[in-house]
């Protein structure tokens, strides 16, 4: 089966390869950035030119609007200064000007006039300038009297022409808008009339208007706004030989002329700019608030005056600038899905890719492995063979082992049968020879000697079954099973079917058995060691004066030690390296067939001790056993 493929592959970078992947590069967030801030730009421009544009033409409208009413507050008093030179008492006082009379009638007319007209004062002056008739002729601050042939509005007068001219009022101080014109008789200039108009009215309207507008001289002198505050400032400074002119001219008295702080910032056509206002720094009095504006000119028809409105731009500005962040924004954010869409894109072929050589890499790795899977398979059954082979040789071989110790128990048993038919002789001698005595007692009729004898064949009897018992017992085939076995008990066996030999060899015993020790093996087989090394010491000591045979037995930690020593000839270097090499032997064929030692060695050995040979330090040869020591007394 194929295992679901791994959502990510690996990344060399410690980072997984689709992080890496969907990271935008710096080049790539500067584009973006680039793409916004353009964005955010053209949206500023085209947004700020929509909204100019509606300002611009709202503006107009205001312009117009301002521009008709001071035509109108103007205009309807234009006609008034030919009027008065139309009248004849105010001809009559220009030819005389001295006649009191004359001059007491102008003065009430003029009064009357100016009255019913509403203009600030209607005035007369003379050839040389001076006022000789007036509205205001009964005041203190009557113009009677005064020169003022350096009015531009008494130089320039003409027959039929209306002179017009923005001042304030050199004796009261009042600001007012001159209109004058030639008093004539005929060709002949008599005098100047002159109608002062006060354009207070236009102000207060003005003041209340939302947006500031403002008319200004021919000099950039501001005669009339809505901010009271720019009155008699100057749209730019003034040139000192324009300065100079307006002070001969005494056009607005002592007034400083200051610039109102305004500074152009971009002209769009001829009559409208961008300027930016920064205040004049006059707390008292209002100013617009500093920033942009748009400023829309336009020229009074009949003077060289300048109608100048205003309109705040900040609106403008704040539209643009919305406009430009939403831009920017919806710049950022498609560019940023687009990124996103370009980069996921490359990811989803990049995770293709990547799964594709996953894919290749398993079918290849699931190929090895069905490989390797059957060549093990092959391997394993080769195993599986070997291992039967070999355990059904490792049981073969125990068979065979087996079967040798039996075949050293009967090559024991061998040895054993001569002296054992010996043995067994002897009794059955003394049987046969007590019987017949025992028939000649009875038919004698001594019953007491024949008792006698009967009892002498009971021992005899009972030695031999013993004797035969022993044997079978020892000719049987081990079970195999390991106990508790006495030492006692299994040399005492030993030395019981060994018994006929010793004494007949006139061996010495020297017994040091403890009777309590006990080892953990199989009784039959370790009897079997037993036999085969008290036997061959019994051999040793062959040819020997005295003949003597150790048994000694000791106890090590959890091993019992079992020693026969004897004191023949020992064992020399040559014959200890071979010692316990199956069929090696040094006595005559038919005494010995060399597996004695192999197969006690052997048998020791699966008890999980083991057999060592050495020579004694007196002489003759000591075998030593080590066995496990039984935790439990011998059955
Ligand atoms: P076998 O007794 O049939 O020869 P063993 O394996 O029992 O076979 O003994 C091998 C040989 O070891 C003997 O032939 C003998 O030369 C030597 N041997 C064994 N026991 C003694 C001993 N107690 N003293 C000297 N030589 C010995």
């Amino acid at each position: 089966m194929t295992p679901p493929i791994a959502a990510s592959p690996v990344s060399l970078a410690g980072r997984p390869g689709w992080a890496r992947s969907l990271a935008p590069s710096a080049l790539r967030i500067l584009a973006m950035l680039a793409a916004a801030a353009l964005a955010g730009w053209i949206g500023y421009e085209a947004t700020f030119e929509r909204a100019l544009g509606e300002i611009r033409g709202s503006a107009g409208h205001r312009l117009d609007l301002y521009a008709a009413s001071i035509e109108r507050e103007i205009e309807k008093f234009a006609a008034f200064p030919i009027v008065v030179s139309y009248d004849r008492s105010i001809i009559e006082l220009a030819m005389a000007p001295t006649e009191s009379e004359r001059r007491a009638t102008a003065d009430r007319y003029l009064e009357r006039l100016n009255a019913s007209i509403g203009t600030l004062a209607v005035y007369i002056l003379d050839t040389t300038g001076r006022c000789i008739a007036s509205s205001n002729w009964n005041q203190y601050d009557s113009f009677v009297g005064r020169d003022l042939s350096y009015r531009p509005y008494y130089r320039n007068a003409g027959i039929g022409h209306i002179e017009r001219f923005y001042g304030i009022g050199t004796t009261n101080r009042e600001p007012g808008y001159f209109l004058s014109t030639a008093l004539h008789v005929g060709d002949a200039v008599v005098g100047t009339g002159v109608v002062k108009v006060g354009l207070q009215q236009l102000e207060r309207s003005w003041s209340s208007a939302e947006a500031p507008a403002l008319l200004a001289d021919e000099h950039g002198v501001v005669v009339l706004s809505s901010i009271p505050a720019w009155k008699y400032g100057t749209l730019r400074p003034l040139d000192p030989a324009v300065r100079a002119e307006i002070a001969q001219a005494q056009q607005y008295n002592d007034r400083e002329l200051n610039p109102i702080g305004m500074t152009v910032r971009q002209r769009l056509d001829t009559d409208s700019s961008i300027v930016e206002l920064s205040g004049m720094g006059d707390a008292s009095q209002p100013t617009p608030i500093p920033g942009l504006y748009l400023t829309e000119t336009r020229p009074m028809p009949g003077t060289p005056w300048q109608l100048t409105v205003f309109s705040d731009l900040r609106g403008a500005v704040d539209q643009a600038e919305s406009a430009a962040a939403l831009a920017a924004l919806a710049t950022l954010f498609v560019s940023g899905g687009a990124l996103a869409a370009l980069q996921r894109n490359r990811h989803i072929k990049e995770l293709t890719r990547a799964r594709a050589a996953l894919q290749l890499a398993h079918d290849s790795l699931e190929r090895t492995v069905a490989e390797r899977t059957s060549a093990l398979v092959v391997a394993n059954a080769r195993l599986q063979e070997e291992v039967e082979e070999r355990s059904r040789a490792e049981r073969t071989l125990r068979e065979a082992q087996s079967g040798l110790v039996q075949a050293g128990k009967l090559a024991v048993i061998g040895q054993l049968s001569a002296g054992m038919a010996h043995e067994l002789n002897q009794p059955l001698a003394a049987l046969a020879t007590i019987s017949g005595n025992t028939i000649k007692y009875l038919e004698r009729g001594d019953a007491a000697a024949a008792r006698s004898n009967l009892d002498r064949i009971r021992p005899l009897v009972e030695r031999m079954a013993r004797l035969t018992g022993e044997l079978k017992s020892f000719a049987r085939k081990s079970s195999g099973e390991m106990q508790a076995v006495s030492i006692r008990r299994t040399i005492d066996n030993a030395l019981f079917l060994l018994d006929h030999r010793i004494k007949r060899q006139s061996v010495t015993l020297v017994d040091e058995i403890d009777g309590g020790v006990t080892a953990w093996c199989d009784p039959n087989r370790l009897e079997q060691v037993m036999l085969n090394l008290i036997g061959n010491a019994l051999d040793a000591t062959e040819g020997q004066a005295e003949r003597r045979l150790t048994l000694r037995t000791g106890l090590c930690g959890e091993e019992v030690s079992v020693e026969i020593r004897d004191n023949g000839p020992g064992l020399p270097a040559d014959l200890l390296a071979h010692l316990f090499e199956p069929f090696f032997t040094t006595k005559a064929p038919g005494a010995g067939l060399g597996l004695g030692l192999a197969i006690s060695a052997g048998i020791v050995r699966d008890f999980g001790g083991d057999l060592t040979a050495t020579n004694a330090s007196d002489s003759g040869a000591s075998f030593v056993m080590r066995l496990p020591r039984a935790k439990e007394a011998a059955a």
